[in-house]
């Protein structure tokens, strides 16, 4: 073994990071808890990656999981329970064994938020889902509805209409979706109906989902919605627990702080791509990672030209 880096994370801002670190003369190991990817993977399709008009989220993690391959040592279904601070760096303890290295980099990126309705918890996998490239191929001619109105909520919405679902209502608490002009533009061409300032009371069903309640936020009066499915897209929350045990500062969203290196407050310690926050897209994520890789070198006695 014998690593000096070790990058928590294989999605976009890990592969990067374990390139730029290998070709800068690391020693690097990327754990991940699953199988990679992060959920950039399960992203119906990506349309705003430089050198790809449009691929799907898995195609092009897969891409960069073979490229990255070839240069670190990647270990998936690895998950790291702890990191302690050690005299000569820090101790990582996995699911599997435990490393001492000098630099630590977390690209643990972010999970899904959950709406916390009556119905949601008990429903899900019986027709609640947070992911519609995963479980939409099931709704396959049948009535569903998105909530969320941000580019995820909207891009999954024009998705499940055009995988052949015979209505798709996207519910959004406001009176104006959040997602760019052009996906608003492209779900009003795909007949997703949109309804607006409608906050999800309840989701109903015993065995499976069989409607969705909501309340108009001005009007106060309830509507319900017969649904087989309801994907739940409001977006994301840190992964940020390894950070906060090891005493890396967060901001007020639980994002870690870092500066435009990518360094923490923490010497050896650097973070990269949706754990620090921001414009949280693929193409930045792959940014911070090279540059949190070259950053590292400042506590492995490498000389990097930059
Ligand atoms: P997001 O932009 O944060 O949008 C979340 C949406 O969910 C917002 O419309 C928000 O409503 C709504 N929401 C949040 N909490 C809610 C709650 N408790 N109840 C009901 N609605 C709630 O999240 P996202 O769409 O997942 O996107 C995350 C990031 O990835 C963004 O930076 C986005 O641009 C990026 N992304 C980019 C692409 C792309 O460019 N291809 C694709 C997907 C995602 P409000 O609008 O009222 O706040």
């Amino acid at each position: 073994m014998g690593y000096e880096l070790a990058i928590i994370g294989a999605g976009p801002a890990g592969y990067s990071a374990s390139i730029y670190a290998v070709r800068a003369g690391i020693k690097t190991v990327v754990l991940d808890k699953g199988m990679g990817g992060g959920l950039a993977s399960i992203s119906p399709k990506i349309e705003n990656y430089l050198g790809f008009e449009s691929i799907s989220g898995m195609d092009l993690t897969e891409k960069m999981k073979q490229h990255a391959s070839k240069y670190a040592d990647i270990h998936f279904n690895e998950d790291v329970t702890a990191i302690k601070k050690s005299d000569d760096g820090f101790a990582i303890t996995t699911s599997k064994q435990s490393y001492v290295v000098k630099a630590v980099m977390l690209c643990t990126g972010t999970e899904y938020r959950k709406l916390n309705a009556p119905g949601e918890q008990d429903l899900q996998g019986k027709g609640v889902s947070y992911c519609a490239t995963c479980d939409g191929f099931f709704f396959k001619g049948k009535t569903v509805a998105v909530i969320g109105g941000g580019n995820s909520a909207v891009i999954e919405a024009i998705y499940l209409k055009q995988l052949g679902c015979k209505d798709v209502y996207l519910i959004h608490r406001r009176d104006r979706l959040r997602a760019e002009k052009i996906y608003q533009e492209k779900a009003l061409k795909n007949k997703v109906t949109i309804v607006y300032n409608s906050h999800v009371e309840q989701i109903n069903g015993t065995d499976k989902v069989e409607s969705v309640t909501v309340v108009h936020t001005q009007t106060k009066k309830k509507s319900t919605f017969e649904v087989d499915g309801v994907f739940i897209s409001i977006g994301e929350e840190p992964q940020n627990t390894l950070a906060k045990n090891l005493g890396v500062a967060l901001d007020e969203k639980g994002y870690v702080i870092v500066d435009k290196q990518q360094r923490t407050n923490l010497k050896g310690v650097y973070a990269a791509g949706d754990i620090t926050g921001g414009l949280r897209q693929v193409i930045t994520a792959c940014a911070e990672g090279a540059i949190a890789a070259l950053t590292s070198t400042e506590v492995l006695d490498k000389q990097y030209p930059y």
